[in-house]
This record gives C-alpha cells, structure tokens and sequence, in this order.
C-alpha cells in the first residue's frame, strides 16, 4: 500500500472526535500505542531520559496534547511542562533534556490565542532557562505558522537559544530558512506531518526530499545550529555530506530522532561522534501525536488494524 493514498485518510482521522474515541477505546490499542508514546506521567519518563543520557544521547521532551477548546486546559499544558522543568532540575538533568511545544496546546486557536500562547509559553521558556536547557516550538498545520514565527522572534529576544521547526514539504519554507539561519536561530527541519493543500505544500515525496536538501543546505551554510529532524537514511547521509561541505564540527549541528523509530540508529549515529536527540512524547492524550505516526507508515496501520482484531 502506498503512503500517498492511506496517510490523508489517516490524517483526516486524526481530526475525528468519533475515531477518537473508536481509537482510544479499542483493545489493542494500548500496546500499539505504547511504541511511540514513552508513558503517561513525568515519572514515567524520567527513567528513559536517564536510560537515554546513558547511552550518550540527548532528549526533547514533549508532553502530548493539541487543539484544546478552553483557557484552563491551556494554563494546564503550561503547568504540566512546568512540573516537568522541576523535575528535570531536581534530577539534575537539565543539560540532557529540553523541551519541545505545540503553541495549539498553549491556547493558540483560542479567542485572543496568540496573546495567550506567547504569556503560557514565556514562563516555560524561562524556567527552562534557569536550569540551562530550551525549548523548541514545534510546527503545526500551516495556518498556525505566522502566529508560532512571531512567537519565536518575540521570545529570542530574552532566550536567544530557543528554537523552532520547518517544514520541508511547504513551498515557503526556504524563504523562513533563509531568515532564521541568518538570525542565527536553532532550527529544527523536518519533512512535515500535517495533511496540507496543493495550494500550499509539495504532494510529491521526491520534491519534498529535494526541498528538504535545499533547506538543509541554507541551514548548515548559515550562521543558526540545525537540527536534523529525519529518519530517512538518505537525507541523513546528505546532511553529513553538507556538514561536512559547509566546514561544520560535529557539535555544531544535530540529528533528532522520534521515540520508538529506528532506535538501533539513534545509538549508532551518536557512536560515531554525533549529538543525537530523541524526541520523546509522553501523556495521556496522545491521539494526535499517534495518528500522524500511523500516516507516515501504512504498515503501523496494518499491524495497529491486527492488533485490534486480534486482542
Ligand atoms: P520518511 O520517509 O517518512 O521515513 C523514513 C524511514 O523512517 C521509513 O522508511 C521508516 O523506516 C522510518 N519511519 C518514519 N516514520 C515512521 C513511523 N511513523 N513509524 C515507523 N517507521 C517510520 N512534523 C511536523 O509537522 N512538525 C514538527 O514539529 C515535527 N517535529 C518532529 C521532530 C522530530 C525529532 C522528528 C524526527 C520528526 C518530526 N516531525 C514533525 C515529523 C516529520 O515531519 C515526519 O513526518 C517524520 O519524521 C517522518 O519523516 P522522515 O523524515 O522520517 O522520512
């Protein structure tokens, strides 16, 4: 089956309040849930930041949740990365641990939301420096961008470490490279994960791994760290080839692997001298998260499909 014509329908999905519910409560679920969601609760994930520092890599937390409907779930989604803050310092792993962030969760899509985004994620951002780590703004559908971008530019002007993410398959990407590279940002490129318009998005897989390749190549040529956000072996291979190219060190870019995928190359990239960054989501309203997991790999879906009809 060819990713093209299952991940929309997937994606779509995601959206669903029915499938949802359909999904969360069907028995099989958990276990398959289970592989890219690393637990439930802060302490849960704290053993697997310490497994992970153990094994020479680094992490970015996110804790799972997006598009909440009032202002009191967004005080929680600042307040559960809060608690997280103080955890991570109380264990003393604040070098080994930031913090990735979806603005929907801090009330962006709200009345007043982009105001109300900025004033959750400020204190976040500043608890975060205080124990000598950052956070990264993840990317959302593209509707939410101009909103995340203003976001980051206001709070670099206090945390010039903080950092965001580009999405290869939107044509204006290369133009938000441009910029931030220029400003000196970490950046974070990835191939994208939302279901997007022809209006606005590449549809093709080769032009979204030819625009990633321009991208990664403004980001290494720049004067920002990047962040390599790809499993994809090739474009992995590319972006040594433009490190390398662009007269980088090895710690003056990094790679950034999901939770769950590929685990044998988030070990081995960071033998070979690499900083390896495992983004590692944990909570309890993971639906969102799980699904876009589900579209990137039609064979996810199989096996999550024969683990429903079998348990
Ligand atoms: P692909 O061509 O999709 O995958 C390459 C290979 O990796 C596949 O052949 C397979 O072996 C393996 N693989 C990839 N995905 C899966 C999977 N789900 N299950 C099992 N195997 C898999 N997207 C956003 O839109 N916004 C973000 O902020 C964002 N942050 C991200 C942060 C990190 C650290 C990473 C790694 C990805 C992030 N993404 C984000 C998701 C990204 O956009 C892609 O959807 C995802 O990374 C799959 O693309 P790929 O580059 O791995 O290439």
């Amino acid at each position: 089956v060819e990713v093209p014509v299952l991940a929309p329908v997937i994606l779509a999905a995601s959206r669903s309040d029915k499938m949802r519910r359909f999904v969360s409560a069907a028995p099989g679920t958990k276990q398959v849930v289970d592989r890219f969601i690393a637990g439930e609760t802060v302490d849960q994930v704290i053993p697997i930041v310490q497994d992970a520092a153990a094994k020479g890599l680094e992490v970015t937390l996110d804790v799972v949740g997006e598009d909440i409907t009032t202002v009191e779930q967004s005080y929680a989604a600042r307040d559960a990365y809060l608690e997280l803050v103080d955890r991570l310092k109380a264990l003393g792993l604040g070098t080994k641990a930031e913090m990735s962030v979806k603005l929907s969760m801090f009330g962006q899509a709200l009345e007043g939301g982009h105001e109300l985004a900025l004033a959750n994620v400020r204190p976040v951002v500043e608890a975060a420096a205080a124990i000598g780590t950052t956070v990264t703004l993840d990317a959302e559908d593209h509707t939410t961008l101009d909103s995340m971008f203003a976001i980051h530019e206001e709070l670099r002007k206090d945390f010039p470490q903080i950092g965001c993410v580009i999405q290869a398959y939107l044509f204006r990407t290369e133009d938000d490279a441009r910029r931030l590279a220029a400003a000196g940002s970490r950046v974070r490129i990835v191939k994208g994960a939302y279901k997007e318009p022809a209006s606005v998005a590449y549809q093709d897989k080769a032009e979204i791994d030819k625009a990633f390749v321009r991208i990664v190549k403004i980001l290494m040529q720049g004067e920002g760290y990047p962040m390599i956000g790809s499993h994809d072996p090739r474009l992995i291979a590319i972006s040594q080839e433009l490190a390398r190219q662009a007269g980088r060190k090895l710690d003056e870019y990094e790679f950034q692997m999901l939770y769950g995928i590929r685990s044998d190359e988030h070990v081995r990239l960071a033998a070979e001298g690499h900083r390896m960054r495992v983004y590692t989501a944990y909570g309890t309203d993971w639906y969102g998260y799980f699904m876009r997991r589900l579209a990137e790999k039609p064979a996810n879906l199989l096996f999550f499909a024969r683990s429903i009809l079998t348990t």
